[in-house]
């Protein structure tokens, strides 16, 4: 079996992790990293809590260069305690692509593509559900349970497979079967639900409070986004530290948009890179867009937006939990977001799976289908660095892929 080495020989640091502590986005109370944590825990607030890391310890990004190519090799920034207890299957470092093709066909001359489909389970949730689960083990939590539009369900099983954690999985009947599959092939029990992931959720709270199963919700626990962020390193690191000025991502419950957001920061505290942000854009299905209906509108929350199917599930979330920090980073970076309808969702698949060899999921349909339209509308000048992140493999869509 192929393993990848740990630990990391460090230089600079004695300790493995920079961590310190986590503190409420909201409120600002402050939790000990020693204790299972859900959500801030103050009266009233309930709002999700964030890691933090000690940036004055200081480390020279040079040192990255010898290490695996894994989100791992951020270890410093990165919750675990002990290298023992992580909880790997090769996650990270997917390949920025230049999108030769598509550049010439839309008229965006610096245009990528931050391939996660290359991830284990198929989609970049591995990220967030391997350091997820890595710190449940951590923990000695022994039975999670997760409500999910497709992907996050999968990433759970299979690394709750590998750790020896017993899975439970909650999704929409309507989500094609090999997302159902995977599960069961991992050994987690699967519950089908008529609904969405919202109505999934209500069932995993009552469930989990019954059963004793750990919660691992979008962003109700504090390691997903930590494990997410890691893209926002992978994006600085392969385009030589200097951010491109827009980020396109699929969002859903904004795990992604979030901890990208948070990376960069930290980046920056580190001395990593500079100032200068990437306006990043959230793009949603027509079908589900509660993001987009609350920016427009200037709200700072969000409300139930109705359910019905969208090809691309993972951005079927009525209601993102991390509501008012999606839409923080959208106004902090000067971003945007913009919905799209299923069919160009599924016409922009074909598009760049003719001009660029890849099949990606209908979530990085959707995002090159909104750069396109935001160039035509002058909100994207043609020469501006403009990444998508191709959060999926389409592989595991074909079904609902006509
Ligand atoms: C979950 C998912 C998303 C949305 O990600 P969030 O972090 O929930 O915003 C986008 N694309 C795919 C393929 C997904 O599985
Ligand atoms: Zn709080």
């Amino acid at each position: 079996m192929l393993e990848l080495t740990y630990p990391i020989r460090l230089r600079a640091t004695k300790t493995n992790t920079f961590f310190t502590h986590l503190v409420c986005s909201a409120c600002g109370h402050v939790y000990s990293k020693g204790h299972v944590l859900t959500v801030c825990q103050q009266p009233g607030c309930l709002q999700p809590l964030l890691a933090v890391y000690d940036t004055r310890r200081r480390l020279n990004r040079k040192y990255l260069r010898h290490r695996p190519a894994s989100m791992w090799r951020y270890r410093e920034m990165l919750p675990m305690v002990s290298d023992a207890n992580i909880v790997s299957l090769g996650e990270g470092f997917t390949p920025m692509l230049k999108a030769t093709g598509l550049s010439k066909k839309s008229g965006m001359f610096s245009l990528f593509i931050k391939d996660e489909s290359l991830n284990p389970t198929g989609s970049f949730k591995a990220r967030g559900l391997s350091m997820a689960v890595s710190r449940a083990k951590e923990l000695g939590i022994t039975s999670c349970v997760i409500p999910t539009a497709g992907n996050a369900g999968g990433a759970m099983s299979a690394y709750c497979a590998k750790a020896g954690i017993a899975a439970h999985v909650f999704m929409p009947t309507a989500t094609p079967d090999v997302f159902k599959q995977e599960c069961r092939f991992f050994g987690a029990q699967l519950t089908l639900v008529d609904g969405s992931i919202y109505d999934c959720g209500q069932l995993v709270r009552q469930q989990a409070s019954i059963h004793g199963w750990f919660d691992v919700s979008t962003t109700k626990e504090p390691y997903r986004i930590e494990g997410k962020k890691t893209l926002g390193y992978e994006i600085a690191e392969q385009l030589g530290w200097i951010l491109p000025e827009v980020i396109v991502y699929p969002t859903g419950g904004g795990t992604g948009l979030i901890g990208m957001w948070k990376a960069f920061d930290e980046m920056e505290q580190l001395g990593w890179i500079g100032s200068q942000r990437p306006r990043m854009v959230a793009v949603q299905s027509a079908n589900c867009a509660p993001v987009v209906k609350a920016f427009e509108s200037g709200a700072t929350q969000m409300t139930l937006y109705p359910d019905s199917f969208t090809v691309a599930n993972g951005l079927r979330v009525p209601k993102p939990y991390a509501d008012s920090l999606i839409l923080r980073v959208l106004k902090e970076s000067k971003g945007s977001a913009i919905s799209i309808e299923d069919e160009a969702i599924i016409g922009a698949v074909k598009e760049i799976a003719r001009e660029e060899g890849l099949l990606v999921s209908p979530e990085g349909g959707a995002i090159y289908q909104a750069a396109k339209q935001l160039l035509q509308t002058g909100w994207i000048q043609p020469e501006e660095r403009v990444v998508l992140v191709n959060t999926g493999s389409g592989y595991k869509y074909l079904e609902n892929l006509k």
